[in-house]
């Protein structure tokens, strides 16, 4: 796809589109294995991190909270229910050093959004946790850029059809810009709209998917300010 044509609204997917997000979550991983190192290897505190996570997932949502309740149960599961109150209160604080971090802008950000903000409607996308998102989107400066924020608890296909029912459009008329082609790219091309996929060094396990996309409505590009001769 080399131009987009007839859309109206733009959704811009937030965690590591818009600003760093999956390296801070890396580095509280790091921190983690370290508190654990007494009970198990690196690779086995990631992997029942991860399976913990995943069973968590449908009854805690996305996001640093829900990933802090994993950490204590992972380290309880490690520890064989030996974890101190003093690490559970160690982990409790890799979570809300995350909850406290600035926001990074990715290279380029502002200065797409201020180019087509005049032309288009651009909204926010996004997955996590509400007052999270809220946080990081007030401490971005990017507010002002965007009619509309839709916190999603997870982004089906069907969730993105009652986006477009939100916003009234049809989905040819919406583009959808974001890093995790799971989330951001293939429910959004499922259900007829656009979608460009701009990869982060860094995608969660989780998010990851290794097929090959074609579709007349999708392209890749290596940064956000790519999007601008497409449109
Ligand atoms: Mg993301």
């Amino acid at each position: 796809m080399e131009q987009i044509n007839g859309i109206q609204v733009i959704a811009f997917d937030a965690d590591d589109t818009l600003w760093v997000n999956e390296t801070f979550f890396r580095e509280a991983e790091l921190k983690f294995v370290e508190l654990m190192s007494a009970y198990a290897p690196r690779d086995e505190v990631l992997r029942i991190l991860f399976d913990v996570e995943m069973d968590n997932m449908p009854i805690y949502g996305y996001g640093i909270k829900a990933f802090m309740l994993s950490l204590i149960e992972t380290a309880n599961l490690l520890s064989g229910f030996q974890t101190s109150a003093r690490q559970t209160n160690a982990i409790i604080e890799i979570g809300k050093e995350m909850l406290n971090k600035p926001v990074e802008l990715l290279d380029g950000v502002e200065e797409v959004l201020q180019q087509l903000s005049g032309k288009y409607k651009l909204i926010v996308a996004t997955k996590g946790d509400l007052l999270d998102q809220e946080r990081k989107l007030k401490k971005s400066g990017l507010l002002k850029y965007f009619h509309h924020i839709e916190v999603m608890s997870d982004k089906t296909p069907e969730a993105y059809q009652s986006l477009l029912k939100h916003l009234d459009i049809e989905a040819k008329e919406l583009l959808m810009v974001g890093n995790s082609l799971k989330s951001d790219i293939l429910p959004v091309l499922e259900i007829g709209g656009w979608g460009v996929h701009i990869p982060f060094h860094t995608t969660w396990q989780h998010e990851v998917v290794t097929r090959k996309v074609s579709s007349e409505n999708f392209c890749e590009k290596e940064s956000i300010a790519e999007l601008l001769p497409l449109l």
